[in-house]
This record gives structure tokens, sequence and C-alpha cells, in this order.
């Protein structure tokens, strides 16, 4: 039984505007038990919306929701087995840390005699139990973070929705939080349900992604799925940084297919359907190009080094391309030849395992 599902749940907050405006569109997909699942997508596009559905925040416009099994239409939001955590701490100003994460326990009408010892674990767990007496002012933004946390988790819920929680942290501190709360969710064994728009910090901790652009899902998979194996364009562009040509299929025999990019013929291996004449795009990773200076292979993208950018371990190079798209290269430092000077010729070269269709 899924942790969470959701069914064709469509939402619209202006039912008056024609066409309908959907702030999420036809969303189903499910989500595991245990599972530290991720709605990761460009700001608007719908996950905060999607989450408020879950936590019972907001209703559906159309389409159900599912925990456990159950269909949760017209379940308040504090009757059901979730807990939110959101950017802003909004943690109580006038309340100590304790008495911050008690709160919600109180809410729930837990005994009190029960209370002190569900405090003091959940402050354990975010490793804040020496700052029980404190006052949220006292505390850093990342602490004030793990406190808001701890006020979550205190209730044990089964299902535990995350907002965007690092977004007002620093860079160093978001690394660190990201890697503690994900080992976090590994030992509670919690469902994780969490929302960003950085793809690092998705890729970091999730099990699964849920790619999203304007209300829709694009793609779910594991990272290593969503990076390598991106399927569609909006997923290539959004995740990491991707080259990407349009393409025409030349010929397609025994699933594999000859294309037709920027001048070079490309055969790659495809279960798409994809017959000749077809328009499509490739694209490949500036990490998986390599270079030659003197060339005239017809696999390869001829082209002129157009700018350079040194960042420590590797080198970035703009090439145009005699047929005028520019491409990305990312060139190890290590490798002894990896300086090019602006201005000169090269050949750009993907292996055909690395070029997504
Ligand atoms: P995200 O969290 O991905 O940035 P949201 O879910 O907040 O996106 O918003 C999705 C879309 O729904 C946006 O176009 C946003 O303007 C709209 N929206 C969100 N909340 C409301 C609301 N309460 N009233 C009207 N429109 C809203
Ligand atoms: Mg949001």
């Amino acid at each position: 039984r899924p942790a969470v599902e959701l069914v064709d749940v469509c939402k619209v907050f202006d039912t008056s505007a024609t066409p309908p405006a959907y702030a999420v569109d036809h969303l189903s997909l499910k989500i595991a038990s245990g599972e530290f699942f991720t709605f990761l997508g460009p700001s608007g596009c719908g996950k905060t919306t999607t989450l408020r559905m879950i936590a019972g925040f907001e209703s559906p416009t159309a389409g159900k929701i599912l925990l456990e099994g159950h269909d949760v239409s017209g379940l308040p939001a504090h009757m059901r087995n979730t807990n939110t955590v959101f950017q802003s701490y909004a943690l109580f100003p006038h309340l100590s840390v304790e008495d911050n994460v008690a709160f919600g326990l109180a809410v729930k009408r837990v005994p009190r005699s029960e209370r002190g010892d569900r405090v003091a674990a959940a402050l354990d767990l975010v490793r804040m139990r020496h700052a029980a007496g404190r006052k949220p002012s006292e505390l850093s933004g990342g602490q004030q973070q793990r406190i808001a946390l701890a006020r979550a988790l205190v209730n044990e819920p089964s299902v535990l929705l995350l907002d965007e929680p690092f977004g007002a942290l620093d860079l160093k501190l978001r690394r660190e939080m990201q890697i503690e709360v994900k080992e976090m969710q590994r030992r509670l064994g919690i469902t994780f349900i969490f929302v960003t728009h950085d793809q690092e910090e998705a890729l970091t901790m999730s099990d699964r992604i849920a790619v999203m652009s304007t209300g829709v899902v694009r793609q779910i998979d594991d990272p290593v799925g969503i990076y390598e194996r991106p399927t569609d364009r909006f997923t290539a562009g959004f995740i990491g940084d991707m080259n990407m040509l349009s393409a025409t299929v030349l010929e397609r025999q025994d699933g594999v297919v000859e294309v037709l990019a920027a001048d070079t013929r490309l055969k790659l291996k495809t279960n798409a359907e994809l017959p000749a004449g077809k328009d499509c795009t490739i694209a490949m990773r500036p990490e998986a190009l390599t270079f030659m200076r003197d060339s005239a292979d017809d696999a390869a993208f001829a082209g002129k080094v157009e700018s350079a950018v040194y960042v420590g371990t590797d080198r970035l190079y703009n090439i145009r391309l005699q047929t005028g798209e520019a491409m990305t290269v990312r060139v190890r430092n290590s490798r002894a030849d990896s300086v090019l000077r602006i201005g000169e010729k090269v050949s750009l070269f993907c292996p055909s395992s690395a070029i997504h269709l």
C-alpha cells in the first residue's frame, strides 16, 4: 500500500478563467512507504500547491488523494497523519525551544506525562537537546530549522512534508543539512516528501524525483535515471548543464537511428518511435564531450573556441559550431592538453552512449 497516492489530481485557483489555468494538471503518482520523494521544478510549477493538497491545507479541484490507501478528501490537515516543515520556520518567538516542540503534542492532545520524553527524543534527533531552554532568537538559522524539524517529527507523522526547508540557509549550511536530514530519514524510515527548485539538492537527497513544469510531472525516476536518462527536453535542460541540438532522423533500422544534427551524422540506439524524416532533439552533457584539434571526422561537430572559463578542477569552453549552434565542453585540468586558445578550431566528439535522444 503506497504511503501517498495521487489520482488525476488537479488544482485550478481561478475557475472563472477560460481556458482554466491549472496550477496542478492531472497529477497521478504513488509514493512508497519509507521513500524520500522529491518534487523538483522551477518557481511557479505547482510544487507547493501539490504539497498543500497532500497536507490538507488546500483541496483539489478534481481527482483524489489517498494516504495509506484511504481517500482523505474532506479530511482536515490536523486529522491527517502528515506534518509539514516550511521554509519559514514559524517558531513561536516567546516560547522556549522545548515549548515550541511540545506545542504540537498539546494540539494533538498527547497526555502531559508523555510530552517531556517525546520532546527530548525529538530534540535528540536533530541534535539540539542542549538548546532546550533557549529562545528561537538565540539560535542560528540552521538551528532554528532543526527545531522546526523536531517540532514536526515529535508527532511521529507517517509522512513528513518539507517545502524548500533549507531555502533561507547559506550554501555551506544547506549542504550539511541535506546530508543530515537524509541520514535522519533513512534512520527513522518515515516517508519524506520534499519540495525544492534546486536540482543538486534533489539529486543529493532523493530516492526518487518527480520533475515538474507548469503543473505537469515530466519525468519520475531515481537521481541517476533523471540525470543520465532524461526522457524529455524540459528535464534534460533543467537538470545540470546540457547541450541540445535539433536533429532530423535520416534512417531507422533495427533499433538504430541515423540522425543529422549540426551537419553531423550520428548513429544512435533507441526504442523510441522515430521514423525517417522526424524531428527530434539530441542532448549531451558538457563533460561527455571531448575535443580534438585536427580532425576531419564526419562523426564530429566542427567549430571554433569562442570563450573559456576556468572553474578550478575543470575548464569550460564555449564552442561555436560552423552551423551556428553554441556548445559547452567541460575539460579536466589534469588533461595535459586542456588549454585551448580563443579562436582555435576544434572537433567535438560524444560517445553515442552519452547522447540522449
Ligand atoms: P511552486 O511552489 O512550484 O513555486 P506554486 O504551487 O506556489 O508553485 O504555484 C503554482 C501556480 O499556482 C502559480 O502560477 C501560482 O501563481 C498559482 N497559485 C498558487 N497559490 C495560489 C493562490 N492561493 N491563489 C491563486 N493562485 C495561486
Ligand atoms: Mg513553492
